[in-house]
């Protein structure tokens, strides 16, 4: 129907509002992953449980290394003995893309295995997509933690 005059609805409008913040995160999120996202949630959660994992443990462990990582304001910190860890702080907060009220701040977080040079990078959103929703990010995505690498790597 090129050329014709056809007026969207005030629903419409609001419907495809919403769905602009959505695309970019999930340029961001699902990195070139072209799976739907029910897809994705299946995989990663069939993957931690047959690692006799919960989404729970592996956000812990996250969370557990970024506080004591906090301390560095940038600066690496060693963690375990086995980790050094940099906490980076971007200004800026980003919106949990399933509608959570709040906002969550643009750390960047990078992790390096002393013994191994492994690394892993994440947010402090990523650790509520892990631990909320199961959500490890799409394949491409810089910030996809897959769950065999994060355990492999954490030692979880
Ligand atoms: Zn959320």
């Amino acid at each position: 129907m090129e050329g014709s005059p056809v007026k969207q609805s005030p629903e419409l409008d609001r419907i495809q509002q919403n769905m602009r913040p959505l695309c970019l995160c999930q340029q961001g999120f699902l990195g070139n992953d072209p799976r739907k996202l029910i897809e994705i949630l299946t995989e990663d959660q069939g993957t931690v449980n047959s690692l006799g994992l919960s989404h729970g443990n592996i956000a812990e462990k996250l969370k557990a290394i970024t506080e004591k990582a906090r301390g560095g304001w940038g600066d690496p910190v060693v963690v375990e003995d086995k980790f050094e860890v940099e906490v980076h702080e971007a200004r800026g907060r980003m919106p949990c893309p399933w509608g959570h009220p709040g906002l969550y701040p643009k750390t960047h977080i990078r992790l390096e295995k002393i013994e191994t040079g492994e690394n892993l990078v994440w947010s402090d959103l990523a650790i509520h997509l892990i631990e909320e929703h199961g959500f490890y990010q799409g394949r491409g995505s810089p910030y996809r933690l897959d769950p065999l690498k994060v355990k492999l790597i954490l030692e979880i």
